[in-house]
């Protein structure tokens, strides 16, 4: 880790760099998540660093929906695991949810370290890719997936999902519920509720969220999801995006 002062008017955000420094160092993240951490980085600027109103609603949409799912599944990639390792476990623990490795570039050996790494934070059983189960409508080595995990999943969380594979969990009668700084992105655009957020902030809140709705009866979370348009939660974020400075 680097040694940056607290003071440092950017110290959370070089902080983060460090986590996905550390992921990569450790073989959890592949070299590409430095990128698509810089890309989240920059619509991180553009949203003020802050979970705006568009995130808390689609958080709260998000929470009934997992909370209605007869067999949610949560998928988990390099950059997340090596961002909120514990937060993964207590999602997972919240929703009675196995978590899933699912990486979009190829290795055994990676796929096996973020396993290695979520147990270390107190997951008890990591669901891992077989070759048995294959997703439709997808190429990539994401169509391989666990056959009691994503691929007999209702409702799959699947924060900082790729695109094609977002749509191909969709188009197979799934419903994907994204965190996705990008609201531009195809993953944005082809989930069913998308957390317009950094994962770092709206991870917790999801958890809080889920605690304080999972009591409520089903029709009131049935009344919740009924009235989200995810195409106006998008539309809000990039007229934010264009319009706050
Ligand atoms: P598309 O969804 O259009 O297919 P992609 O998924 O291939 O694009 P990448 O750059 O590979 O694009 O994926 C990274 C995505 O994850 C970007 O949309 C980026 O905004 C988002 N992202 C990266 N880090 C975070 C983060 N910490 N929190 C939330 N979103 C993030
Ligand atoms: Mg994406």
């Amino acid at each position: 880790m680097s040694d940056v002062p607290e003071s440092h008017p950017r110290y959370v955000s070089l902080k983060l760099r460090d986590k996905i420094v550390a992921g990569v160092e450790s073989g959890v993240t592949s070299i590409h998540g430095l990128m698509a951490h810089g890309r989240g980085e920059a619509f991180d600027y553009l949203i003020g660093e802050k979970t705006q109103t568009f995130a808390i609603d689609a958080i709260h949409v998000g929470a009934a929906t997992l909370l209605l799912a007869e067999h949610p599944v949560i998928s988990v990639n390099g950059n997340v695991a090596a961002l909120m390792p514990d937060e993964l476990v207590a999602l997972s623990n919240v929703l009675e949810a196995p978590l899933e490795v699912n990486i979009f570039h190829a290795s055994r050996e990676r796929e096996r370290a973020i396993r290695a790494h979520l147990n270390q934070h107190g997951a008890v059983d990591v669901l891992m890719p077989a070759a048995e189960a294959q997703l439709s409508f997808i190429d990539s080595n994401r169509k391989f997936v666990h056959p009691e995990g994503i691929f007999r999943a209702d409702v799959v969380f699947v924060p900082l999902e790729d695109g094609d594979r977002c749509e191909a969990l969709q188009k197979m009668g799934k419903t994907v519920v994204t965190v996705d700084l990008n609201p531009l992105s195809r993953t944005a655009k082809a989930a069913g509720v998308t957390i317009v957020d950094n994962v770092v902030r709206a991870l917790p809140l999801l958890i809080q969220e889920i605690q304080a709705l999972q009591d409520s009866p089903k029709g009131i979370l049935q009344e919740i999801t009924s009235q989200y348009s995810n195409s106006k939660t998008l539309q809000a974020a990039t007229q934010w995006i264009c319009r706050e400075r």
